[in-house]
């Protein structure tokens, strides 16, 4: 979802009191910059920003970190936040490849995978957020009983992504390949952009939650 660039996005995420820019300082230090010892739970890859807002919103008592590498797709949620400013969302700009180098072994309490960009070729596989490099990259940084949530329309995605959790350590508490037709996992769900849009195109979202 990479919008053509818009001018000063850049400038108005580092001016922005609500985007962290020296992310790797507060390494095992999150809870004191959010002033309280609520659990941590991120999103890579937020978009627009729309679930992780959601999600602040209806649970105060959870810190949330929405990260994102483009600039142009960030500042979309920095005016959101303006229009309803919520005191347990920050955001971070950055390639969630360098994860590791912004938390501490078992920091983060839940990570959320979106609609994550498919990488097609096979050649890019590593570059997909369920990939098993970046299932590395999260066990070190999520809690021992931490699980990680992972949404998307595209079938062979989600393929990939279930074949990839034996070789990486994990495995499935939960899977359904018709999200929007399974009660009990639709109870508190909450729709990112890209799910309202596919969604409404009758596409079937598929989702899984995996634990190590
Ligand atoms: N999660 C949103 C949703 O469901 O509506 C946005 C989905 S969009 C297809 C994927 C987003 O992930 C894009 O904004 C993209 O810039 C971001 N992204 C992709 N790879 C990333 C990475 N390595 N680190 C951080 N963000 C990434």
């Amino acid at each position: 979802m990479r919008l053509r660039n818009i001018s000063g996005a850049r400038d108005a995420i580092a001016e922005s009191p609500l985007v962290v820019h020296e992310p790797e300082s507060l390494k095992g230090r999150w809870q004191e910059r959010f002033g309280n010892d609520h659990p941590i739970r991120i999103e890579i890859g937020m978009g627009k920003g729309k679930f992780i807002h959601e999600l602040a919103g209806r649970n105060p008592r959870i810190n949330y970190i929405g990260i994102e590498k483009y600039s142009s797709v960030l500042l979309r949620g920095l005016q959101k936040m303006e229009a309803e400013p919520c005191s347990n969302l920050l955001f971070i700009r950055m390639d969630a490849e360098e994860i590791g180098e912004i938390f501490a072994p078992e920091e983060v309490d839940r990570i959320y995978l979106n609609f994550s960009d498919p990488w097609p070729k096979d050649r890019h596989a590593k570059r997909r957020l369920p990939s098993r490099e970046f299932l590395e990259r999260y066990d070190k940084i999520l809690k021992k009983d931490g699980v990680l949530e992972f949404k998307t329309d595209n079938r062979a995605l989600f393929d990939f992504a279930l074949e990839e959790l034996p070789a990486a350590g994990w495995e499935a508490l939960k899977v359904t390949f018709d999200l929007h037709h399974e009660e009990e996992m639709m109870r508190d769900n909450v729709m990112t952009e890209y799910e309202e849009k596919f969604s409404s195109q009758g596409n079937p979202i598929y989702k899984y939650i995996i634990k190590r």
